[in-house]
C-alpha cells in the first residue's frame, strides 16, 4: 500500500472533501473520459447534453455541503486546488442562466441545474454511501455515455470498478514499490525497529521513490503554508456563516482575547486549551465558508493538524520547517494505515474516521517532533483515535458547522493529551493502533446510516433551526 502525503493532504475549497471536492474531481474525470476513446459509440455521435444524479448521503446533506454548486464548477472545468473561491458564485450564476456548461477543449454542452442535477434521496448507489452518475447524451437525447463514481472521504473519487478492485486487494500486502511497504501499524513499527529510521524517514523514503528530496520539500512546505493561510485568514474574518443556520464565526474574538491576555501577561490556567481551539476554528470557519484549505484528512476534519502544527510553533520557537515536514511525514503515514484498513469517511463510519483520524495523525505528528520513539509516536496516535471511537456525524442542516467547527478544537485537544500521556510512557501499551482501528472499521459498519452524514440523526434532528 503506498498512500502519498500528497493524498493525504490535498490543497482545495470547503466546505467538504467528500461532498464538494470530490464530486467536483469527478465532473472533472467524466469531462476527460468524454475526451478520451476509451468508451465506444457509434460512428459521428457528439455529446449534446449532460446529467447528473447525487445518491445516498450526497443527496441528503449535498446542498449544505455545497454538492451541486461543486458539480457545476467541475463541469465548467474547475478543479478543487485551482478554482477561485471569490470567482465561484459568477460561474455559477452564468451557467444557470444560459442553461450549458463551457469547460475548456469541449464544445458548450447543455445543463440546466434545476432539472439535470438530481438530488437523488430514493435510491442509494450500491458501492458507497456517496454515490453519483454522470450522463452524456447527443441532441436527441439518446444516452451515450454514463459512469458511476463514488466520493470515497478525503476528496479521494473512483469508479464503481476501481472501487472493487480496492476491496479486492489482501488486506495487509505492501507495496514492493517502496522501501517500507507497512500497511499496518505492527508492520511500520517492525520496519522502523529494522531499519533503526524514524516513521517520518522511511515515509520520506517511501515518497522519494516517485519525486526528488527537494519536490518533495517544497510541496511539503506548500501543504504547511496554505493550512497556515487558512488559519492566518480564519482568525481575520467575521460575520455570520453561509447556509442560512445563522452560525457566527468565533475565531477573530476568541483571538483578540488571547492576544491581549498575552500581551498583559495575565494568568491563564487554560492557555494550551484556548490557542489549541482557536487555531482549529479558525480553519474550521474558513472551510465553512468555502474558503482554501487542505484535506487532513478530510475538509471536516481539517482544522486538528494545523491547529496542533501551529500550537507547537507557538510554543517552540526554535522548531524548523524540517519539523514541520516531519510532523507532516508521520500524521500522514498514520492517515493512510487508517484509510487502508478501515476508513477517513463519515459517509461510510462517521465522525470516529474524520475527526477522529485527524487526532491520531495530529498526536502522532506531535509525538514525533517532541522526539518520541515509533512505539510512543504509535501509543499516541491510539490513545487519540480510542477517545474518538463510536464518535457519530451528525451536522445541523448538512452544513459543515455544528459540530463540526467545535469538534475540530476538541480534536486538537484531545490530540495534544495523546502525545503527552505516550512521550511520558515508554512506548508500552494495551490496545495496539491496528486493533484501534479494526474497532473503529466495526463500529462504523454497525452504525446506523442516520449518523453517517444524513442529518437524519442526532443533533441533526434535535436542534431546532432558527
Ligand atoms: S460531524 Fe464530523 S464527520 Fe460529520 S461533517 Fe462534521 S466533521 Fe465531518
Amino acid at each position: 500500500m503506498f498512500l502519498s502525503v500528497f493524498d493525504v493532504f490535498k490543497i482545495g475549497i470547503g466546505p467538504s472533501s467528500s461532498h464538494t471536492m470530490g464530486p467536483m474531481s469527478a465532473a472533472n474525470r467524466f469531462l476527460a473520459l468524454i475526451l478520451s476513446n476509451e468508451w465506444p459509440r457509434p460512428a459521428g455521435a457528439q455529446v449534446a447534453s449532460l446529467k447528473v444524479s447525487l445518491h445516498g448521503s450526497l443527496a441528503f446533506t449535498g446542498i449544505g455541503h455545497g454538492t451541486g454548486r461543486a458539480v457545476i464548477l467541475g463541469l465548467m472545468g474547475e478543479e478543487p486546488a485551482s478554482v477561485d473561491p471569490d470567482r465561484m458564485d459568477e460561474i455559477i450564476a452564468e451557467v444557470e442562466r444560459t442553461g450549458r456548461v463551457t469547460p475548456p477543449g469541449h464544445p458548450p454542452y447543455q445543463f440546466q441545474p434545476k432539472t439535470d442535477l438530481i438530488f437523488d434521496k430514493k435510491q442509494p448507489l450500491p458501492g458507497h454511501a456517496n454515490g453519483m452518475s454522470f450522463s452524456a447524451l447527443d441532441r436527441d437525447g439518446r444516452l451515450l455515455l454514463k459512469r458511476i463514481y463514488y466520493s470515497i472521504g478525503g476528496g479521494f473519487v473512483v469508479t464503481d470498478t476501481e472501487l472493487e478492485a480496492m476491496r479486492t486487494p489482501q488486506k495487509s500486502s505492501g507495496d514492493a514499490r517502496v522501501p517500507y511497504p507497512f500497511s499496518t501499524a505492527k508492520q511500520m513499527l517492525e520496519m522502523a525497529r529494522g531499519s533503526g529510521l524514524t516513521i517520518a524517514q522511511m515515509k520520506r523514503a517511501n515518497e522519494e521513490t516517485k519525486i526528488s528530496a527537494a519536490e518533495l520539500n517544497a510541496g511539503l512546505d506548500r501543504i504547511w503554508d496554505a493550512m497556515k493561510s487558512c488559519i492566518d485568514r480564519g482568525l481575520k474574518v467575521e460575520g455570520i456563516m453561509p447556509g442560512g443556520l445563522k452560525v457566527k464565526r468565533r475565531a477573530k474574538a476568541i483571538h483578540d482575547k488571547l492576544n491581549e491576555e498575552w500581551r498583559s501577561n495575565r494568568l491563564n490556567p487554560l492557555l494550551a486549551n484556548d490557542w489549541l481551539s482557536v487555531y482549529a476554528m479558525a480553519v474550521n470557519e474558513e472551510n465553512a465558508g468555502g474558503g482554501r484549505v487542505v484535506t487532513a484528512p478530510t475538509n471536516g476534519a481539517a482544522g486538528v493538524i494545523p491547529a496542533t502544527v501551529r500550537y507547537y510553533l507557538h510554543f517552540h520557537e526554535d522548531a524548523t520547517p524540517e519539523d514541520i515536514r516531519n510532523f507532516l511525514l508521520t500524521a500522514a503515514a498514520v492517515g493512510g494505515i487508517i484509510k487502508h484498513n478501515a476508513s477517513i469517511s463519515g459517509a461510510e463510519v462517521g465522525c470516529q474516521g474524520e475527526v477522529g483520524s485527524a487526532a491520531a495523525m495530529a498526536a502522532a505528528g506531535l509525538a514525533a517532533v517532541m522526539g518520541g520513539s515509533p512505539e510512543q509516536i504509535e501509543n499516541a496516535a491510539e490513545i487519540a483515535l480510542e477517545h474518538h471511537l463510536g464518535m457519530t456525524c451528525d451536522p445541523v442542516a448538512g452544513l459543515v458547522q455544528v459540530p463540526c467547527i467545535e469538534r475540530n478544537a476538541l480534536g486538537a485537544v484531545k490530540a495534544v493529551t495523546a502525545a503527552s500521556l505516550a512521550i511520558k510512557g515508554d512506548g508500552t501499551h494495551f490496545v495496539p493502533l491496528d486493533a484501534c482501528i479494526e474497532t473503529m472499521r466495526q463500529t462504523g459498519n454497525d452504525m446506523s446510516e442516520k449518523y453517517k452524514e444524513t442529518s437524519t440523526g442526532g443533533l441533526a434532528v434535535n436542534v431546532v433551526e432558527c
